[in-house]
């Protein structure tokens, strides 16, 4: 049975984020509208705030639900955290005060999924209880979409692993209490089996921040650059600290970015969503030569593509949430939806808020509305968690292992013989007269 409509329990808590975000997160949202204060846990003003926020959050359940029972969090399923996600989407904070911010929610995921009860404990328990941020170290300099040019090694020396290389791109390094470090430990086992996953604490001696670089998305006077440049100078690690098997780093990583590849969409929904109703309300609310922008033709076809594509990408992205519930929350299940969810994802979002922000016209082009931030990030979203193109390849290859080729010269669908075949089965009803005429329609 097929059913679009949501539980009425659970449509109260969505009832009541709506309420709680516009009064209580929006706020939040407009005094600090930086990407790194939200990171920064030593910023002491904006937890001030945010720490009974989060405190409300946990009292109405809806605290860290990406996670399942067995992993800490509520365990409402992917489903009902894609329509939790897709209002948190629309603010910069709110995910954070919902615990259930990127990278954070990945790590935890992998800490609860491979980590032992040691690791639990000390790692992914602060994490949840939001007092900690954490850090994913796999990208290097020579490249991020292929694991076959990853360096940076592991290597054992009696208790301990000593770790060394350089990592790139290691989202809000400065602020982690630790960071999930790939490492190769076995140069001449095949890709599945070469690397190891490495739980490593902040302050480690040898981790080297050569620079913290700024993405396209921060902004300079309030923003100090999140995406760190690291070199693992002999960085020691007891042996405990691997996180999974010895040579398990690349399913540890996988595992980590098939479900934050679909979380990040969840929340698309949501700045879209915003920019839609932006685009919308300003069609309503703008005259030109005497007409209301909606009146145009042009503008309709502008709001109307907008909400067919954004309802496209939304079903999609909550199909393959679907997909993982039935799967027992395992995102490899839905390996290849996610793949269409990732390519999705870049170009529904470059569609509506290029719309949106043009229709604002030369207010669109300032940073006084929230579209000027979405704009600026639109590029990333095809470029972290993988390339558009990488992920466009899974697709393509995901559709054609259930597809076979053709036996013969023709392909199956070519008519000619389909038509002998259909006269051959119908031989029995079809008269002379009949056959004449389908002779000289058909052929
Ligand atoms: C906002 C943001 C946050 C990020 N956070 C993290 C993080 O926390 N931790 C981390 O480790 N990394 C992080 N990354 C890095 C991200 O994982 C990489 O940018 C991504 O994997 C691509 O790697 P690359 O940048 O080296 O590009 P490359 O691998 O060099 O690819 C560059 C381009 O080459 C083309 N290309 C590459 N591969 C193929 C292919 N197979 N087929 C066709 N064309 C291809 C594509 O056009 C691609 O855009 C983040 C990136 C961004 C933008």
């Amino acid at each position: 049975m097929w059913d679009f409509s949501t539980d009425p329990e659970f449509k109260a808590k969505l009832d009541w984020i709506d309420r709680f975000l516009i009064e209580e997160v929006e706020p939040l949202d407009v005094l600090y509208p930086s990407v790194s204060v939200v990171y920064d846990t030593r910023h002491s003003a904006s937890r001030a705030i945010l720490k009974p926020l989060q405190a409300e959050v946990k009292s109405q359940g809806l605290w860290a639900c990406h996670l399942g029972p067995e992993l800490g969090g509520e365990g409402y399923g992917q489903v009902a955290l894609a329509l939790m996600n897709e209002r948190l989407g629309r603010s910069l904070w709110a995910p954070t005060v919902f615990g259930t911010a990127a990278p954070d929610t990945g790590n935890a995921e992998i800490l609860a999924m491979f980590g032992t009860q040691d690791q639990k404990d000390r790692y992914l328990q602060p994490l949840l209880d939001g007092d900690i941020v954490s850090c994913f170290s796999m990208t290097e300099p020579q490249g991020g979409a292929d694991p076959r040019v990853f360096t940076t090694q592991a290597r054992r020396d009696g208790d301990h692993w000593v770790i060394s290389g350089e990592k790139w791109y290691s989202s809000n390094a400065r602020y982690a209490e630790f960071l999930l470090v790939l490492a190769v430990t076995d140069p001449d086992a095949p890709i599945q089996k070469r690397m190891s996953m490495f739980i490593v604490p902040k302050g480690s001696p040898g981790l080297e921040i050569i620079r913290n670089v700024p993405h396209m998305g921060e902004r300079l006077e309030m923003d100090e650059a999140t995406e760190g440049y690291l070199r693992y100078n002999d960085v020691r690690v007891p042996l405990d600290h691997m996180l999974g098997e010895p040579g398990g780093g690349f399913a540890v990583a996988q595992a980590r970015l098939g479900g934050g590849r679909v979380h990040h969409a969840m929340r698309i929904v949501g700045q879209c969503q915003r920019a839609l109703d932006m685009m919308c309300e300003r069609a309503l609310s703008r005259y030109t030569q005497g007409t209301r922008l909606a009146d145009l033709g042009t503008v309709q076809a502008m709001i109307a593509d907008s909400q067919i594509e954004l309802e496209q990408f939304r079903l999609l992205v909550i199909k393959t949430a679907w997909i993982i519930d039935r799967s027992h929350g395992d995102p490899r299940q839905a390996r290849g939806h996610i793949a269409m969810v990732k390519v999705g994802m870049a170009k529904v979002y470059h569609d509506i808020v290029q719309r949106a922000l043009h229709m604002h016209g030369s207010l669109g082009a300032t940073f006084e509305t929230p579209l000027a931030y979405m704009w600026i990030n639109v590029p990333t979203f095809g470029l972290a968690d993988g390339p558009t193109e990488v992920h466009r390849a899974t697709v393509a290859k995901e559709l054609l292992r259930h597809h076979r080729p053709a036996e013969g010269l023709f392909p199956s669908e070519h008519l000619p013989p389909k038509i002998a075949a259909a006269r051959t089965r119908y031989a029995h009803i079809l008269d002379d007269q009949l056959l004449e005429n389908c002779d000289e329609r058909c052929v």
